[in-house]
């Protein structure tokens, strides 16, 4: 059955045909392609296409599609059962590789996707500290927590809709939202509301409302101004924890956060969140202290054993140069491209990450990253895909590449982009 066909289907029995919205092309034009398998660095669709995939399942691929090492892992866990409701060996092992990876973190638990993290971290952050103010900055994405929905970026920035409705205004006026990069800003608010504030919640590198990169001191001054007002720094790396370093943002910036949050490629393409931090905070959780969190299907045997795999396989410091060259490459390429057409591009790229701002130069702040031109950025999108490469759907998502993007794979995608970026600025 054809993409097209299924999609018809898809939308008489599933809200827009999708499980998450952004997968449904809204704001690129068209309807969504199906997937049927994936290896290395492809998707092959419904429809008999294969496509260079730099969506990388949102990021958790960090490995390529299919890895035959977490098969493996997985099919071994497979032939002792799905789910045991007891606690398994693998959890100890996984917890014990986060713990070895990312200094700021004693103890850690595993949950089942990262909003979950984000939400039990902002909890125990608020239990631990008996405040409810927390501060958020606009752009940076949560997942689907309600107190975390506002200015959340990402798939309610593409659909014009930076809040969601069905959350209780009660609930919002918790979350105190300061622009991300204005250190002016987030000072103002520590002088008002200091005492009340439990945590400030920040992806230390933005990559919900495109890839943004921090100004220099602001990720310290967010150190120092939680520390000083007894308040908690909880730094969302599920998106960057293991995929830009095994410790994450906070290990290239050398900073330590109280708590942190953890996803994707934490599980290797299960689903799989975790958070963890300080030994003092975490010992707050259940059944130690009075923070409740739980889950039926928290740290299940397949899960752990495709996280423990995939955290295995990130050992050695010269994977992420690795990713870190490719990401290089296709960041020049694309700047070099725009130069020559005269055309300002803005490319972010750290390590596997990478993302473009069309139509500007410059872009450190969130309003600056709704100035970028998302028409030119979906007839980008679609020239790609016709060249047989997927990019995500939206001009405010985040590019990521795997270590199989590498040799001729790279090379014709380069050249692909290339030829779409001229496509889009000439017409
Ligand atoms: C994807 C993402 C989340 C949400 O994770 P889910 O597994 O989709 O619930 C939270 N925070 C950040 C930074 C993310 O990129």
């Amino acid at each position: 059955m054809s993409s097209a066909d299924l999609f018809t289907r898809a939308r008489q029995v599933i809200p827009g045909g999708v499980n998450s919205p952004v997968r449904a092309f809204r704001s690129v034009g068209g309807t969504p392609f199906f997937t049927e398998s994936a290896d290395g660095p492809y998707l092959h669709t419904a429809d008999g296409r294969e496509l260079v995939d730099f969506v990388c399942t949102w990021g958790p691929a960090i490995h390529g599609h299919n890895d035959p090492d977490i098969r493996a892992a997985v099919a071994a866990a497979l032939s002792g059962g799905t789910s045991f409701g007891t606690p398994c060996p693998d959890e100890v092992h996984m917890a014990e590789a986060v713990v070895g990876a990312v200094p700021s973190v004693e103890k850690v638990r595993m949950c089942n996707s990262g909003t979950e993290a984000n939400m039990s971290a902002l909890r125990l952050a608020r239990g631990f500290t008996g405040r409810d103010k927390v501060i958020k900055f606009a752009g940076c994405y949560h997942g689907h927590v309600d107190s975390l929905l506002v200015a959340a970026g990402s798939g309610a920035l593409t659909l014009g809709q930076p809040d969601s409705a069905g959350v209780p205004a009660a609930f919002a006026a918790t979350t105190l939202v300061c622009p991300y990069n204005d250190p002016a800003t987030v000072r103002a608010v520590f002088a008002e509301h200091g005492p009340e504030i439990a945590a400030v919640i920040v992806e230390p590198y933005p990559a919900n409302c495109g890839f943004v990169l921090p100004r220099a001191g602001f990720l310290g001054l967010l150190r120092e101004l939680t520390a000083e007002n007894g308040s908690l720094l909880i730094f969302d790396e599920v998106m960057t924890g293991f995929r830009l370093a095994r410790g994450g943002v906070q290990e290239l910036e050398d900073l330590r956060p109280d708590l942190s949050a953890f996803g994707k490629v934490i599980g290797g393409g299960l689903p799989v969140g975790a958070f963890g931090g300080r030994a003092e905070i975490m010992d707050h959780l259940a059944p130690d202290g009075p923070v409740y969190q739980a889950g039926t299907l928290s740290g299940n045997p397949l899960a752990m054993a495709a996280g423990r795999a995939s955290l295995a396989k990130l050992e050695d410091r010269e994977t992420y140069e690795a990713l870190d060259a490719s990401g290089q490459r296709i960041a020049e390429a694309l700047r070099a491209e725009a130069d020559d057409l005269g055309y300002p591009l803005c490319v972010h790229q750290c390590g596997s990450m990478f993302s473009a701002f069309f139509g500007t130069e410059r872009v450190e702040t969130f309003d600056e990253v709704k100035e970028a031109d998302t028409e030119r950025f979906a007839a980008f999108f679609h020239a790609a895909l016709q060249r047989g490469v997927y990019l995500p759907p939206s001009a405010f998502e985040t590019c990521f590449l795997s270590t199989h993007h590498t040799g001729p794979v790279l090379d014709r995608a380069i050249t692909a982009l290339a030829e779409s970026l001229r496509e889009a600025v000439r017409g």
